[in-house]
């Protein structure tokens, strides 16, 4: 299948170059598009083929959410916790915790169907998820992953081992993210954070990502208790103990947040390569501090942290705490949003290549330009902007409605789970 669009407006997702042209788009994970001078006639056309008319139309590479959690998809509305959370150990014990471990199968199912039609709404295609269910540990990777597909989402999956709920969990997670990978499915060693993860896991864990030449997905230093639990348990802190356990040299990990970081750790994490993902929104929302990246490492990525699935809001939010903390300037943020695709192809992760686009319908009242697009793209352009979303060579998306799955019944089986879930709660 090829999908023509007609006299475009292209703008090079890297290089910011803007071509007036025709792009044929090919189907397939690791599939690539072309610029042909012209479409062909109706009748050269196979019957798979489609021709969107483009003009006036901006298209572009779609976009990637670098840190997902979709069993949050539930949450959203959900009757108060019985204890209102005083910090941000509490916010895990009483909201999150208390929720993941009363999700089933069905549940995330529904988490996984609806939010991955909102991340397509968005023009998300690719996102990196890190999961958590401690009552039903076996098979929810797989679950999620069929999901995904089926809305056409590209995905790198992990479950979050941890010891918080004792060795049973801890064991499921192991085997459930060994049989994942062993199956074929793409994805991290997931582990929930330093503090909620004994060295015999951390080890454990390490010695999975080699089996599978993957890599580590963890928060980290998300809020001061980290390191203080680091620090008290092991006499080290967080980055210096995943340092120490061999931990920073799988080139694929990714380490959330990182926002209570020493100038020690900044340089471990700078030299190792790795990458580090912004979740600004999130660390507002939980107090847990904001911190500047620039001075960290270049490999940084942006996230959601599960609390929305829109990429083009996860970049203006972080666009406007780095002032303060960074003075980050257009390119830049620009720079970081993009970050994802230069991952997943260090990653050699499939679902992510230039055969993903955004059609986006932006009503500029100014010139768009190659030089002023990063300005567009902080002040401008927003979800309501796109159009159509070609994921993988697919149309998922035509004219802002979802053509893989029906969206009424998804979000219909989703306020079924949701109230399943809250009257466990
Ligand atoms: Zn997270």
């Amino acid at each position: 299948m090829t999908i023509y669009l007609k006299d475009c407006t292209y703008l090079n997702w890297d290089s910011l170059e803007m071509t007036q042209s025709n792009v044929a788009v090919e189907e397939g994970p690791r599939k690539g598009i072309s610029f042909p001078a012209s479409v062909p006639r109706t009748e050269d056309l196979r019957p798979e083929d489609r021709v969107l008319n483009c003009a006036g139309k901006l298209v572009t590479r779609s976009f990637g959410c670098g840190h997902h959690h979709i069993y949050a998809t539930l949450a959203r509305g959900m009757p108060a916790p019985r204890k209102i959370p005083a910090n941000f150990p509490e916010i895990l014990q009483y909201v999150w915790w208390h929720l993941d471990q009363r999700l089933d199968l069905e549940m995330i199912e529904a988490s996984a169907l609806a939010s991955a039609i909102y991340c397509a709404k968005s023009g998300v295609t690719f996102v990196i998820d890190h999961h958590a269910s401690p009552s039903a540990i076996k098979g929810s990777l797989p679950v999620i992953a069929r999901a995904f597909d089926r809305v056409g989402i590209g995905h790198l999956l992990c479950y979050e081992i941890s010891d918080r709920d004792g060795e049973g969990p801890r064991e499921e997670g192991l085997a459930e993210t060994d049989a994942f990978l062993a199956s074929g499915g793409q994805g991290h060693v997931g582990l929930h954070a330093s503090f909620t993860v004994g060295d015999t896991s951390l080890v454990q864990a390490i010695r999975l990502a080699r089996k599978h030449d993957s890599g580590l997905h963890l928060h980290v230093a998300e809020d001061r208790a980290d390191q203080e639990n680091s620090l008290a348990k092991y006499g080290k802190r967080v980055v210096v103990r995943l340092a120490d356990s061999g931990a920073l040299e799988l080139q694929k990990s990714i380490l959330a947040h990182c926002i209570h970081l020493s100038d020690q750790e900044k340089d471990l994490v700078r030299q190792s390569g790795v990458w580090v993902v912004q979740n600004v929104e999130s660390n507002q929302n939980n107090n847990v501090g904001v911190t500047g990246y620039t001075s960290l490492t270049g490999n940084v990525m942006l996230g959601t942290d599960g609390m929305h699935c829109d990429m083009l809001r996860s970049a203006k939010a972080a666009f406007l705490a780095g002032q303060t903390t960074e003075g980050l300037d257009f390119g830049g943020i620009y720079r970081r949003f993009r970050n994802i695709h230069r991952y997943t192809r260090a990653f050699g992760a499939a679902g992510d290549a230039d055969n993903n686009l955004v059609i986006l319908d932006y009503d500029a009242p100014t010139e768009v330009t190659s030089n002023n697009f990063p300005a567009h793209f902080v002040f401008g352009l927003d979800a309501r902007h796109v159009e159509t979303v070609i994921s993988q060579g697919k149309i998922i998306v035509e004219d802002r409605r979802i053509t893989t799955v029906d969206e009424s019944d998804v979000l219909a089986f989703g306020r079924v789970m949701g109230k399943k879930l809250w009257g466990k709660l």
